[in-house]
């Protein structure tokens, strides 16, 4: 008998169940011959990036025979300054995924614990897991983080906090206020890790500075990404910002030429781009008021969103409307994973997105005659 690979594994990986991405818009035409079908599964941006941004891209192709600038020098610089910071508290990742990892493979030892609410970003619970890391989870309540649960169930153990704001999949922030108290709770040598993939969709007098708390010195690290609200999901770019010892960790086990030449120079010129952010900001706004009437009609509960994605719960099993949706060319998030059994994670679109999702759930529900 051959040796079995499993045999062979890093032991803590055996536990862990596959990432699950959204299905890919190709898939979905090859599988089901559906043409034009529409995603609004995986929380991307519907708008292509700016022209600014697709023309950096285009002039940067004559160089791809270099390798990239494994500093990111530019890239880091600019976000410094936009910041407040100095660049070598800035690094940069494939994507702010790969920081995430990065984080915990710096500074997660083997039976060390890790703080994960849940439900939240299933990447935590993973990187933590294949790390020999002990995942400590607290529940959510009323779909919001439970800072309180949080700061309770940390203990001398725990070496690093999720804090997912706004929170996937349920869309919902914890405040300034309710921040401050949990930083005020957290011990001076526990790292709190904000992510905060989804800001710009959030942004209000209510949502907290947590650059400040990296300023004052406090063990944090601020995650951001391009994925978003820039329009660059597909080029993967993302940075963390962090006490420069922290950085210099992490940079020790980055791979030098993680973040491609492409995605430093769209990148850099995403940036400055507020047009393109406000513009974006505002039609997912209001993407997600069209939304809420809509669902109202139909009689389905839903979340109120601070980010580009609502959860709702459809009352039916969410696993077979998935598949329903499907055959309407129309592809969403199932919670099944998470436990929720008819609820869904549904990307705002364009507004002709929107549109064909609520046809097409009016459709499978049947209710298409209100
Ligand atoms: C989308 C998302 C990200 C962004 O990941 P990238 O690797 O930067 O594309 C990070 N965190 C959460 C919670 C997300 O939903």
């Amino acid at each position: 008998m051959p040796t079995q690979w499993e045999s062979l594994a890093n032991e803590h990986i055996l536990g862990i169940a596959p990432y699950e991405p959204g299905k890919p818009i190709e898939e979905l035409e090859r599988e089901l011959m559906i043409s034009n079908p529409i995603k609004l599964a995986s929380n991307e941006n519907p708008l292509p990036p700016s022209d600014r941004v697709q023309k950096a891209i285009i002039a940067a192709l004559s160089s791809l025979d270099r390798y990239p600038d494994g500093s990111g020098f530019y890239l880091r610089q600019a976000l410094a300054k936009k910041h407040g910071v100095m660049p070598d508290q800035v690094v940069l990742g494939n994507g702010s995924n790969e920081l995430i990892e990065l984080l915990v493979r710096s500074f997660l030892r083997p039976g060390d614990e890790a703080v994960v609410p849940h439900p939240s970003f299933v990447v935590y619970p993973m990187i933590v897991q294949a790390a020999g890391g002990v995942r400590v989870m607290v529940m959510l309540k009323d779909f919001r983080l439970d800072l309180d649960a949080m700061a309770r169930a940390i203990t001398p153990m725990t070496k690093i906090v999720f804090v997912a704001n706004p929170n996937n999949p349920t869309a919902t922030i914890v405040t300034r206020d309710e921040v401050e108290h949990f930083m005020s709770r957290v011990p001076e040598r526990t790292i709190v890790m904000f992510d905060e993939a989804y800001l710009e969709f959030a942004m209000g007098s209510d949502f907290p500075d947590t650059l400040a708390y990296v300023k004052q010195g406090r063990k944090v690290v601020v995650l951001r990404t391009f994925s978003k609200a820039a329009s660059l999901a597909g080029l993967r770019v993302g940075y963390g910002i962090a006490d420069a010892d922290a950085i210099a960790l992490m940079n020790r086990i980055r791979q030098p030429f993680n973040v491609n030449s492409l995605a430093q120079v769209a990148a850099l010129a995403a940036i400055d781009d507020e047009a393109h952010i406000l513009e974006c900001v505002r039609m997912i706004e209001a993407g997600r008021h069209f939304l809420y009437d809509e669902f109202k009609r139909i009689g389905l509960q839903y979340v109120p969103s601070r980010a580009n994605f609502i959860l709702v719960d459809v009352g039916r099993n969410a696993a077979d409307i998935y598949q329903k949706l499907l055959h309407q060319g129309v592809i969403v998030r199932p919670m099944t994973p998470f436990g929720l059994e008819t609820a869904f994670r549904i990307t705002v679109g364009t507004p002709e997105e929107n549109r064909k999702l609520v046809k097409a759930l009016r459709m499978v529900l049947g209710k298409t005659s209100e």
